[in-house]
Protein backbone atom coordinates (compact mmCIF):
# COMPACT_ATOMS: atom_id res chain seq x y z
CA UNK A 1 0.00 0.00 0.00
CA UNK A 2 1.46 3.43 -0.83
CA UNK A 3 1.66 5.50 2.22
CA UNK A 4 -0.10 8.52 2.33
CA UNK A 5 2.16 11.79 2.36
CA UNK A 6 2.78 13.50 5.08
CA UNK A 7 0.24 17.01 4.83
CA UNK A 8 1.83 20.17 4.74
CA UNK A 9 1.67 22.85 7.78
CA UNK A 10 -1.71 24.28 7.14
CA UNK A 11 -3.35 21.06 6.58
CA UNK A 12 -1.72 19.50 9.53
CA UNK A 13 -3.78 22.59 11.51
CA UNK A 14 -6.59 21.62 9.45
CA UNK A 15 -7.03 18.30 9.65
CA UNK A 16 -6.67 18.65 13.48
CA UNK A 17 -9.26 21.53 13.76
CA UNK A 18 -11.51 19.42 12.14
CA UNK A 19 -11.18 16.76 14.17
CA UNK A 20 -12.50 19.13 17.43
CA UNK A 21 -15.00 20.46 15.46
CA UNK A 22 -16.89 17.27 14.45
CA UNK A 23 -17.10 16.98 18.60
CA UNK A 24 -19.08 20.53 18.26
CA UNK A 25 -22.36 21.74 17.28
CA UNK A 26 -21.64 24.84 15.27
CA UNK A 27 -24.37 26.47 13.35
CA UNK A 28 -24.04 25.56 9.68
CA UNK A 29 -21.64 26.70 7.26
CA UNK A 30 -19.97 28.34 10.44
CA UNK A 31 -16.92 26.09 10.88
CA UNK A 32 -15.99 26.50 7.28
CA UNK A 33 -15.65 30.48 7.96
CA UNK A 34 -13.90 29.91 11.01
CA UNK A 35 -11.12 27.37 9.07
CA UNK A 36 -10.58 29.77 6.64
CA UNK A 37 -7.57 32.36 6.03
CA UNK A 38 -9.62 35.80 5.17
CA UNK A 39 -7.12 37.38 3.22
CA UNK A 40 -3.23 36.92 2.03
CA UNK A 41 -1.21 39.68 0.89
CA UNK A 42 1.49 38.82 -1.16
CA UNK A 43 4.35 41.48 -1.49
CA UNK A 44 7.46 41.17 -3.91
CA UNK A 45 9.63 44.51 -3.69
CA UNK A 46 13.12 45.83 -4.42
CA UNK A 47 15.77 47.08 -2.30
CA UNK A 48 18.74 48.68 -3.40
CA UNK A 49 21.76 46.51 -1.71
CA UNK A 50 25.60 45.94 -2.71
CA UNK A 51 25.59 47.69 -5.92
CA UNK A 52 22.13 45.92 -7.54
CA UNK A 53 18.60 45.81 -6.74
CA UNK A 54 17.77 42.58 -4.61
CA UNK A 55 14.05 41.31 -5.06
CA UNK A 56 12.32 40.15 -1.85
CA UNK A 57 8.90 37.92 -1.24
CA UNK A 58 6.94 38.77 1.63
CA UNK A 59 3.47 37.74 3.18
CA UNK A 60 0.81 38.98 5.74
CA UNK A 61 -1.83 36.63 5.99
CA UNK A 62 -4.98 37.64 8.31
CA UNK A 63 -6.92 34.34 9.28
CA UNK A 64 -9.26 35.74 11.24
CA UNK A 65 -11.06 39.40 11.91
CA UNK A 66 -13.99 38.15 14.69
CA UNK A 67 -11.60 41.12 16.95
CA UNK A 68 -9.91 43.69 15.59
CA UNK A 69 -6.72 44.60 15.65
CA UNK A 70 -5.12 41.41 14.16
CA UNK A 71 -1.82 39.56 15.81
CA UNK A 72 0.93 37.88 15.30
CA UNK A 73 4.59 37.82 14.47
CA UNK A 74 6.58 38.66 11.48
CA UNK A 75 9.04 35.58 10.35
CA UNK A 76 12.29 36.23 8.51
CA UNK A 77 13.41 32.61 6.67
CA UNK A 78 14.40 31.37 3.43
CA UNK A 79 11.49 28.83 3.62
CA UNK A 80 8.86 31.37 4.61
CA UNK A 81 5.60 30.53 1.87
CA UNK A 82 2.17 30.84 1.62
CA UNK A 83 1.22 28.04 3.17
CA UNK A 84 3.27 28.11 6.13
CA UNK A 85 1.95 32.26 6.93
CA UNK A 86 -1.25 30.71 6.76
CA UNK A 87 -1.18 27.79 9.30
CA UNK A 88 0.65 30.60 11.57
CA UNK A 89 -2.10 33.53 11.20
CA UNK A 90 -4.79 30.37 12.08
CA UNK A 91 -2.66 29.25 14.81
CA UNK A 92 -2.38 33.07 16.53
CA UNK A 93 -6.40 33.16 16.11
CA UNK A 94 -6.79 30.23 18.17
CA UNK A 95 -4.27 31.12 20.31
CA UNK A 96 -5.62 34.97 21.47
CA UNK A 97 -8.56 33.14 22.13
CA UNK A 98 -7.19 30.24 24.52
CA UNK A 99 -5.34 33.68 26.18
CA UNK A 100 -8.52 35.96 25.54
CA UNK A 101 -6.39 38.09 24.24
CA UNK A 102 -8.38 40.55 22.37
CA UNK A 103 -7.25 39.90 18.73
CA UNK A 104 -8.00 38.32 15.71
CA UNK A 105 -5.57 35.98 14.29
CA UNK A 106 -2.52 37.47 11.56
CA UNK A 107 0.63 36.62 10.85
CA UNK A 108 3.57 37.61 8.18
CA UNK A 109 7.22 36.60 6.63
CA UNK A 110 10.06 37.17 4.62
CA UNK A 111 11.81 35.16 2.23
CA UNK A 112 15.58 35.96 3.69
CA UNK A 113 18.28 34.33 5.53
CA UNK A 114 18.85 37.68 8.14
CA UNK A 115 22.54 35.83 8.67
CA UNK A 116 23.57 36.95 4.95
CA UNK A 117 23.10 40.54 5.77
CA UNK A 118 24.40 43.71 7.47
CA UNK A 119 22.65 44.90 9.90
CA UNK A 120 22.19 48.60 7.94
CA UNK A 121 21.12 46.09 4.94
CA UNK A 122 18.27 44.25 7.04
CA UNK A 123 17.29 48.10 8.28
CA UNK A 124 16.29 49.17 4.74
CA UNK A 125 14.25 45.64 4.15
CA UNK A 126 12.46 45.51 7.52
CA UNK A 127 11.75 49.63 6.20
CA UNK A 128 10.30 49.09 2.82
CA UNK A 129 8.77 45.96 3.67
CA UNK A 130 7.03 47.75 6.96
CA UNK A 131 5.97 50.81 4.06
CA UNK A 132 4.53 48.02 2.05
CA UNK A 133 2.27 46.39 4.88
CA UNK A 134 1.50 49.96 6.51
CA UNK A 135 0.24 51.69 3.74
CA UNK A 136 -2.48 48.88 3.48
CA UNK A 137 -3.56 48.90 6.87
CA UNK A 138 -1.89 45.52 7.46
CA UNK A 139 0.54 47.00 9.94
CA UNK A 140 -1.98 49.48 12.06
CA UNK A 141 -2.33 49.95 15.88
CA UNK A 142 -6.60 49.48 15.37
CA UNK A 143 -6.18 46.71 12.13
CA UNK A 144 -3.18 44.80 12.52
CA UNK A 145 0.00 44.39 15.10
CA UNK A 146 3.17 42.69 14.39
CA UNK A 147 5.32 41.16 16.84
CA UNK A 148 8.62 39.25 16.71
CA UNK A 149 9.31 35.79 15.51
CA UNK A 150 11.40 33.76 14.36
CA UNK A 151 14.38 35.43 12.56
CA UNK A 152 13.23 38.61 13.82
CA UNK A 153 13.36 40.65 17.66
CA UNK A 154 13.08 44.03 19.24
CA UNK A 155 15.63 45.43 16.65
CA UNK A 156 13.10 44.88 13.74
CA UNK A 157 9.94 46.05 15.98
CA UNK A 158 11.98 49.32 16.59
CA UNK A 159 12.57 49.96 13.11
CA UNK A 160 8.87 48.64 11.98
CA UNK A 161 7.10 50.88 14.51
CA UNK A 162 9.41 53.85 13.80
CA UNK A 163 8.63 53.57 10.14
CA UNK A 164 4.90 53.38 10.49
CA UNK A 165 5.27 56.74 12.82
CA UNK A 166 7.25 58.10 9.89
CA UNK A 167 4.07 57.28 8.06
CA UNK A 168 1.44 58.53 10.32
CA UNK A 169 3.16 61.67 12.03
CA UNK A 170 0.09 63.06 13.91
CA UNK A 171 -0.99 59.43 15.22
CA UNK A 172 -0.32 59.59 18.40
CA UNK A 173 -0.81 55.67 18.95
CA UNK A 174 1.59 54.83 16.63
CA UNK A 175 3.68 52.66 18.78
CA UNK A 176 0.77 50.92 19.41
CA UNK A 177 1.24 49.56 15.78
CA UNK A 178 3.90 46.88 16.49
CA UNK A 179 4.41 45.08 19.86
CA UNK A 180 8.08 42.98 21.26
CA UNK A 181 9.96 46.51 20.68
CA UNK A 182 12.88 47.34 23.07
CA UNK A 183 11.50 49.07 26.40
CA UNK A 184 13.32 52.52 25.86
CA UNK A 185 11.43 52.14 22.28
CA UNK A 186 7.86 51.72 23.67
CA UNK A 187 8.36 48.21 24.67
CA UNK A 188 7.87 46.33 27.66
CA UNK A 189 9.71 44.82 30.81
CA UNK A 190 9.45 41.13 30.34
CA UNK A 191 8.65 40.74 26.47
CA UNK A 192 11.87 38.98 25.31
CA UNK A 193 11.45 36.44 27.72
CA UNK A 194 8.20 36.14 27.86
CA UNK A 195 7.36 32.78 25.41
CA UNK A 196 9.98 31.12 27.25
CA UNK A 197 8.31 32.04 30.68
CA UNK A 198 5.35 31.28 29.59
CA UNK A 199 6.36 27.65 29.09
CA UNK A 200 8.24 27.59 32.34
CA UNK A 201 4.23 28.48 33.57
CA UNK A 202 2.62 26.08 31.64
CA UNK A 203 4.52 23.29 32.48
CA UNK A 204 4.14 24.28 36.45
CA UNK A 205 0.53 24.71 36.33
CA UNK A 206 0.65 21.10 34.69
CA UNK A 207 2.86 19.61 37.13
CA UNK A 208 -0.35 21.03 39.62
CA UNK A 209 -2.54 18.34 38.58
CA UNK A 210 -2.58 15.16 39.68
CA UNK A 211 -4.77 13.43 37.53
CA UNK A 212 -2.73 15.63 34.22
CA UNK A 213 0.87 13.93 35.27
CA UNK A 214 -0.67 10.51 35.83
CA UNK A 215 -1.44 10.80 31.85
CA UNK A 216 1.41 11.47 31.17
CA UNK A 217 3.05 8.69 33.39
CA UNK A 218 4.43 11.84 35.70
CA UNK A 219 4.76 12.28 39.97
CA UNK A 220 6.03 14.45 41.98
CA UNK A 221 7.14 18.47 40.77
CA UNK A 222 9.87 19.83 37.96
CA UNK A 223 12.93 18.94 40.10
CA UNK A 224 14.62 16.74 38.30
CA UNK A 225 12.83 15.87 35.30
CA UNK A 226 14.89 14.71 32.24
CA UNK A 227 14.11 17.29 29.86
CA UNK A 228 15.62 17.71 26.28
CA UNK A 229 15.15 21.01 24.32
CA UNK A 230 15.47 21.25 20.17
CA UNK A 231 16.02 24.80 19.74
CA UNK A 232 18.19 27.13 21.98
CA UNK A 233 16.38 30.41 20.32
CA UNK A 234 14.77 32.79 22.07
CA UNK A 235 11.72 30.81 23.30
CA UNK A 236 14.19 27.68 23.92
CA UNK A 237 16.60 29.35 25.85
CA UNK A 238 14.06 30.97 28.26
CA UNK A 239 12.18 28.22 28.63
CA UNK A 240 15.46 25.81 29.44
CA UNK A 241 17.31 28.59 31.98
CA UNK A 242 13.87 28.93 34.04
CA UNK A 243 13.30 25.30 34.48
CA UNK A 244 16.80 24.80 35.26
CA UNK A 245 17.53 27.50 37.42
CA UNK A 246 13.95 28.10 39.39
CA UNK A 247 12.52 24.70 39.20
CA UNK A 248 15.40 22.05 39.30
CA UNK A 249 14.70 20.42 36.13
CA UNK A 250 17.70 18.72 34.20
CA UNK A 251 18.29 19.29 30.56
CA UNK A 252 19.57 16.24 29.31
CA UNK A 253 19.43 17.07 25.74
CA UNK A 254 20.12 20.47 23.59
CA UNK A 255 19.34 19.70 20.02
CA UNK A 256 20.84 22.54 17.65
CA UNK A 257 21.49 23.40 13.94
CA UNK A 258 24.65 22.06 13.84
CA UNK A 259 23.91 18.96 15.80
CA UNK A 260 23.07 17.74 19.39
CA UNK A 261 25.01 17.86 22.93
CA UNK A 262 23.75 15.23 25.60
CA UNK A 263 24.67 14.88 29.10
CA UNK A 264 22.52 12.75 31.19
CA UNK A 265 23.24 14.92 34.43
CA UNK A 266 22.32 18.15 32.98
CA UNK A 267 23.98 20.61 30.79
CA UNK A 268 24.61 24.49 32.12
CA UNK A 269 22.34 26.12 29.83
CA UNK A 270 24.24 29.82 30.19
CA UNK A 271 27.33 28.78 29.22
CA UNK A 272 26.04 26.51 26.40
CA UNK A 273 24.08 29.57 25.24
CA UNK A 274 26.94 31.76 25.14
CA UNK A 275 29.08 29.16 23.55
CA UNK A 276 26.28 29.16 20.79
CA UNK A 277 26.03 32.58 20.30
CA UNK A 278 30.21 33.17 19.78
CA UNK A 279 30.67 29.53 17.90
CA UNK A 280 27.08 29.32 15.99
CA UNK A 281 26.66 26.20 17.10
CA UNK A 282 26.74 23.75 19.50
CA UNK A 283 29.86 21.31 18.29
CA UNK A 284 32.94 21.91 20.55
CA UNK A 285 30.99 22.35 23.41
CA UNK A 286 33.77 21.40 26.52
CA UNK A 287 30.72 19.25 28.30
CA UNK A 288 28.05 16.99 27.17
CA UNK A 289 28.17 14.29 24.60
CA UNK A 290 28.41 15.51 20.93
CA UNK A 291 25.57 13.84 18.57
CA UNK A 292 25.89 14.85 14.25
CA UNK A 293 22.50 13.19 13.78
CA UNK A 294 20.55 15.51 16.54
CA UNK A 295 17.74 13.69 15.22
CA UNK A 296 17.86 10.75 17.35
CA UNK A 297 17.59 13.13 20.32
CA UNK A 298 14.16 13.80 19.32
CA UNK A 299 13.55 9.95 20.40
CA UNK A 300 15.99 9.68 23.48
CA UNK A 301 14.37 8.74 27.02
CA UNK A 302 13.16 11.45 29.00
CA UNK A 303 10.21 13.19 31.00
CA UNK A 304 9.56 16.36 28.93
CA UNK A 305 10.52 16.91 25.38
CA UNK A 306 10.31 21.12 24.53
CA UNK A 307 10.50 21.18 20.12
CA UNK A 308 11.33 24.91 20.27
CA UNK A 309 12.16 25.50 16.95
CA UNK A 310 10.16 24.80 13.73
CA UNK A 311 7.46 22.95 12.68
CA UNK A 312 7.58 19.32 11.41
CA UNK A 313 9.64 17.80 13.16
CA UNK A 314 7.87 15.37 14.56
CA UNK A 315 6.34 13.45 11.75
CA UNK A 316 4.95 10.27 10.60
CA UNK A 317 8.65 9.26 9.87
CA UNK A 318 9.77 10.19 13.98
CA UNK A 319 6.37 9.77 15.75
CA UNK A 320 6.63 5.95 16.67
CA UNK A 321 10.41 6.41 18.03
CA UNK A 322 9.56 9.20 20.03
CA UNK A 323 9.42 8.00 23.66
CA UNK A 324 9.00 11.32 25.90
CA UNK A 325 6.66 11.26 28.04
CA UNK A 326 5.49 14.80 27.59
CA UNK A 327 5.65 17.31 24.72
CA UNK A 328 5.03 21.02 25.36
CA UNK A 329 5.07 22.70 22.09
CA UNK A 330 7.15 25.51 22.61
CA UNK A 331 7.40 26.20 18.44
CA UNK A 332 4.24 26.53 16.62
CA UNK A 333 3.12 22.81 14.56
CA UNK A 334 5.81 21.34 15.71
CA UNK A 335 4.50 17.83 15.59
CA UNK A 336 2.13 17.04 12.17
CA UNK A 337 -1.63 15.46 12.70
CA UNK A 338 -0.33 12.46 11.81
CA UNK A 339 2.16 12.44 14.32
CA UNK A 340 -0.70 13.74 16.67
CA UNK A 341 -2.72 10.62 15.82
CA UNK A 342 0.76 8.20 16.84
CA UNK A 343 0.97 10.13 19.74
CA UNK A 344 -1.88 10.24 21.00
CA UNK A 345 -2.65 6.45 20.41
CA UNK A 346 0.49 5.73 22.35
CA UNK A 347 -0.55 7.71 25.71
CA UNK A 348 1.87 10.76 24.71
CA UNK A 349 0.78 13.99 26.91
CA UNK A 350 0.96 16.73 24.44
CA UNK A 351 0.42 20.47 25.92
CA UNK A 352 -0.37 21.80 22.51
CA UNK A 353 1.10 25.44 20.89
CA UNK A 354 -1.46 27.38 20.51
CA UNK A 355 -1.81 27.21 24.01
CA UNK A 356 2.10 26.56 25.55
CA UNK A 357 3.63 29.63 23.28
CA UNK A 358 1.03 32.02 23.56
CA UNK A 359 3.17 33.62 26.84
CA UNK A 360 4.51 35.39 23.81
CA UNK A 361 1.51 37.26 22.46
CA UNK A 362 -0.07 37.32 26.30
CA UNK A 363 3.01 40.14 26.93
CA UNK A 364 2.40 41.84 23.68
CA UNK A 365 -1.21 42.31 24.81
CA UNK A 366 0.37 43.99 27.54
CA UNK A 367 2.70 45.70 25.43
CA UNK A 368 0.31 47.26 23.62
CA UNK A 369 -2.48 48.07 26.28
CA UNK A 370 0.39 49.87 27.90
CA UNK A 371 0.96 51.86 24.57
CA UNK A 372 -2.54 53.03 24.11
CA UNK A 373 -2.67 54.10 27.98
CA UNK A 374 0.92 55.97 27.74
CA UNK A 375 1.89 55.00 31.40
CA UNK A 376 4.41 52.46 32.02
CA UNK A 377 2.28 49.35 34.09
CA UNK A 378 2.71 49.89 38.00
CA UNK A 379 3.28 53.90 37.74
CA UNK A 380 0.61 54.80 40.24
CA UNK A 381 0.09 52.21 42.65
CA UNK A 382 3.88 51.27 43.56
CA UNK A 383 4.89 53.76 46.19
CA UNK A 384 1.16 53.78 47.42
CA UNK A 385 1.77 50.07 47.48
CA UNK A 386 4.68 50.47 49.75
CA UNK A 387 3.26 52.86 52.05
CA UNK A 388 0.52 50.46 52.78
CA UNK A 389 3.19 47.63 53.46
CA UNK A 390 4.95 50.06 55.57
CA UNK A 391 2.16 50.72 57.70
CA UNK A 392 1.37 46.66 58.60
CA UNK A 393 5.21 45.97 59.17
CA UNK A 394 5.18 49.53 61.81
CA UNK A 395 1.73 48.12 63.84
CA UNK A 396 2.76 44.62 63.68
CA UNK A 397 6.40 45.43 65.46
CA UNK A 398 4.75 48.08 67.56
CA UNK A 399 1.89 45.47 68.79
CA UNK A 400 4.40 42.70 69.59
CA UNK A 401 6.52 45.11 71.00
CA UNK A 402 3.70 46.37 73.64
CA UNK A 403 3.09 42.73 74.49
CA UNK A 404 6.73 42.84 75.81
CA UNK A 405 7.53 39.86 72.76
CA UNK A 406 11.40 40.60 71.73
CA UNK A 407 10.94 39.30 68.31
CA UNK A 408 10.40 41.73 65.32
CA UNK A 409 9.57 40.72 61.24
CA UNK A 410 12.89 39.78 60.56
CA UNK A 411 14.69 42.27 58.15
CA UNK A 412 14.46 40.01 55.13
CA UNK A 413 10.89 39.21 55.10
CA UNK A 414 10.18 42.97 55.76
CA UNK A 415 12.50 44.13 52.85
CA UNK A 416 10.72 41.52 50.60
CA UNK A 417 7.01 42.65 51.90
CA UNK A 418 7.47 46.31 51.21
CA UNK A 419 8.66 46.04 47.79
CA UNK A 420 5.67 47.29 45.39
CA UNK A 421 5.62 45.91 42.12
CA UNK A 422 7.20 47.31 39.19
CA UNK A 423 6.58 46.61 35.44
CA UNK A 424 8.42 43.64 35.17
CA UNK A 425 6.81 41.56 38.47
CA UNK A 426 3.30 42.89 36.80
CA UNK A 427 4.35 41.66 33.97
CA UNK A 428 5.13 37.98 35.17
CA UNK A 429 2.09 38.12 37.37
CA UNK A 430 -0.26 39.02 34.39
CA UNK A 431 1.13 36.14 32.58
CA UNK A 432 1.03 33.44 35.42
CA UNK A 433 -2.67 34.14 36.10
CA UNK A 434 -2.95 33.69 32.13
CA UNK A 435 -1.38 30.63 31.57
CA UNK A 436 -2.91 28.74 34.75
CA UNK A 437 -6.43 30.13 33.62
CA UNK A 438 -6.32 29.01 30.03
CA UNK A 439 -4.73 25.51 31.04
CA UNK A 440 -7.77 25.18 33.79
CA UNK A 441 -10.48 26.28 30.74
CA UNK A 442 -8.38 23.24 28.68
CA UNK A 443 -8.25 20.53 31.30
CA UNK A 444 -11.73 20.86 32.54
CA UNK A 445 -13.04 19.92 28.89
CA UNK A 446 -10.06 17.45 28.41
CA UNK A 447 -11.35 15.02 31.64
CA UNK A 448 -15.15 15.88 31.17
CA UNK A 449 -15.94 15.12 27.97
CA UNK A 450 -15.35 11.41 27.45
CA UNK A 451 -14.54 11.65 23.80
CA UNK A 452 -11.81 14.54 24.38
CA UNK A 453 -9.01 12.22 24.71
CA UNK A 454 -5.88 15.18 24.22
CA UNK A 455 -5.38 18.89 25.12
CA UNK A 456 -4.84 19.63 21.79
CA UNK A 457 -8.68 18.70 21.17
CA UNK A 458 -9.57 20.35 24.52
CA UNK A 459 -7.65 23.46 23.21
CA UNK A 460 -9.34 23.87 19.69
CA UNK A 461 -12.97 23.27 21.61
CA UNK A 462 -12.15 26.24 24.16
CA UNK A 463 -10.59 28.26 21.11
CA UNK A 464 -13.25 27.71 18.29
CA UNK A 465 -16.40 27.93 21.54
CA UNK A 466 -15.07 31.40 21.84
CA UNK A 467 -14.48 32.78 18.22
CA UNK A 468 -17.58 31.07 17.69
CA UNK A 469 -20.05 33.41 20.49
CA UNK A 470 -17.83 36.55 19.25
CA UNK A 471 -18.91 35.84 15.60
CA UNK A 472 -22.48 34.98 16.73
CA UNK A 473 -22.77 37.66 19.10
CA UNK A 474 -21.78 40.81 16.45
CA UNK A 475 -22.93 39.00 12.77
CA UNK A 476 -20.07 38.08 10.41
N1 LIG B 1 5.31 35.40 17.03
C1 LIG B 1 4.76 35.09 18.30
C2 LIG B 1 3.76 33.95 18.21
O1 LIG B 1 3.81 33.14 17.32
C3 LIG B 1 4.23 36.31 19.01
C4 LIG B 1 3.06 36.97 18.38
C5 LIG B 1 2.68 38.28 19.04
O2 LIG B 1 3.22 38.64 20.08
O3 LIG B 1 1.81 38.95 18.47
O4 LIG B 1 2.95 33.77 19.05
Amino acid sequence: MLKKPEPTFRESVDLMFNRAVALMDLPPGLEEKIRVCNATYTVRFGVRLRGQIKTFTGYRSVHSEHMEPVKGGIRYATAVNQDEVEALAALMTYKCAIVEAPFGGSKGGLCIDPREYEEHELELVTRRFAYELAKRDLISPSQNVPAPDMGTGEREMAWIADQYSRMHTTDINARACVTGKPPHAGGIQGRVEATGRGVQYALREFFRHADDKKKAGLQGTLEGKKVIVQGLGNVGYHAAKFLTEEDGAKVIGVIERDGGLYDKDGLDIEGLHRYISQHGGVKGYYSGEYVVDSRHLLEEECDVLIPAAVEGVINMNNAERVKAKLIIEAANGPVTAPADDVLRKKGTVIIPDMYANAGGVTVSYFEWVKNLSHIRFGRMQRRQEEARHQLLVDEINRVLGEAGVEAKLSASFTEAYLKGAGELELVRSGLDDTMRTAYQAMREVWHEHDDVTDLRTAAYLVSIKRVAESYQAKGL
